[in-house]
């Protein structure tokens, strides 16, 4: 019988994020299309409320790691504290959400334990009485299910790939685990990170804005007009709370000196060699909509784009949707729309 520890962190607030959530749910139907056992682990400051929140869940136990040196994401204290309740558990399937933190220190704790990690996974499912993972491979070009006879099998899972866990919440009963604490090199002194509206990277919008080269380009009166670009752009992101994504070639033109949208970084870049976001709709403008961009649309479920070309590669079966139109004046109106 498979035994499943379910491990996370919790938020600065002793919440779980929605990400971590989600993933509460793919160990929860693990366990049950498995027949096998589930249990929690949870570190960080103080982990009670999180175990609470999670008391209904179908965890027989609920193991807790907790205290000031793992309030911060940092490798050292956080490979012990996962190390510790591993130990505690004695988990065959070991399964937490891929965000940043446990990344980064979940390989230790698989290396340290003998086992082997799988990251990144999009799908869990159970065929035969077996634990099948799924993962895309190449760029999201091509998906693979499959299982690992050893154990521990650790797998991360991607955000945006279950509904988010919300039952109601209880009084949990923590078990406490101590790990042994490594030496402290490494001193945390604060996250940096750029304010709420300044921040246009938004994983959990319903939708994805994209702007292309297009936007800086000479128009039909032989100019250009990026100042303009740019109102009409974060116009529709203020009004809408979507998230900006970018194609290649406009967030590389800050890099060679050309003028250039102020708020687009590397970090907006998708497709190929970019990021493949999740969100139930796109909207691609002044973007050609070549195949290394769109690679990127992988999890848009969907997706229309606006472009002066009707032979543009949006056209050619990548889009649902295609607005042959001027987007600045599309924009306009529709910023309009929105008040
Ligand atoms: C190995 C490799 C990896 C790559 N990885 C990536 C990647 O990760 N992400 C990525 O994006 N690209 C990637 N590329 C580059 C990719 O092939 C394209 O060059 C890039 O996506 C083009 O960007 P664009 O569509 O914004 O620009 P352009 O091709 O210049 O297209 C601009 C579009 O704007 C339209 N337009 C102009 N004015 C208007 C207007 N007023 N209204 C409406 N439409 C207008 C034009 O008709 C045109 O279609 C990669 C390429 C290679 C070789």
């Amino acid at each position: 019988m498979e035994t499943i520890l379910y491990l996370a962190h919790t938020e600065e607030d002793g919440s779980l994020s929605k990400a971590a959530l989600e993933v509460v749910s793919a160990a929860k139907d693990l366990a049950s299309g498995l027949s096998g056992s589930l249990a929690i682990g949870l570190v960080g400051r103080d982990v009670q409320a999180a175990a609470d929140a999670l008391a209904g869940c179908g965890a027989a136990t609920i193991y807790g790691a907790s205290g000031e040196a793992f309030a911060v994401s940092r490798y050292s204290t956080d490979v012990a504290a996962l190390q510790a309740l591993c130990q505690a558990a004695k988990p065959t399937l070991v399964i937490s959400v891929a965000d940043s933190r446990l990344s980064r220190a979940m390989p230790g704790v698989a290396q340290r334990l003998g086992g082997r990690i799988d990251t990144h996974l999009t799908g869990l499912s159970v065929k035969d009485g077996q634990p099948l993972a799924t993962r895309w491979y190449y760029r999201q070009r091509m998906v693979a299910d499959f299982n690992r006879p050893q154990r521990p099998w650790f797998l991360t899972v991607d955000a945006g790939c279950f509904a988010a866990y919300a039952g109601a919440p209880g009084q949990a009963q923590v078990q406490a685990v101590t790990p042994v604490l490594p030496v402290e090199r490494t001193k945390v002194l604060g996250i940096q990170s750029p304010a709420a509206d300044q921040q246009t990277i938004r994983p959990d919008a319903q939708v994805l804005f994209v702007t292309g080269a297009g936007w800086t380009k000479k128009q039909a009166d032989g100019a250009t007009h990026v100042p303009e670009a740019a109102a009409l752009i974060l116009g529709f992101l203020n009004g809408t709370k979507a998230s900006l994504g970018s194609s290649k070639s406009l967030v590389d033109m800050g890099g060679e000196g050309e003028s250039v949208l102020p708020f687009l970084t590397h970090l907006h870049q998708v497709g190929q060699t970019g990021s493949t976001p999740r969100h139930p709709k796109g909207l691609a403008t002044c973007c050609h909509g070549e195949e290394p961009h769109v690679v990127g649309w992988r999890f848009i479920t969907e997706r229309r784009a606006v472009n002066l070309d009707a032979g543009c590669g949006w056209a050619r079966g990548k889009a649902d949707v295609l607005y042959v139109t001027d987007a600045f004046a599309l924009m306009k109106r529709v910023n309009e729309l929105l008040g």
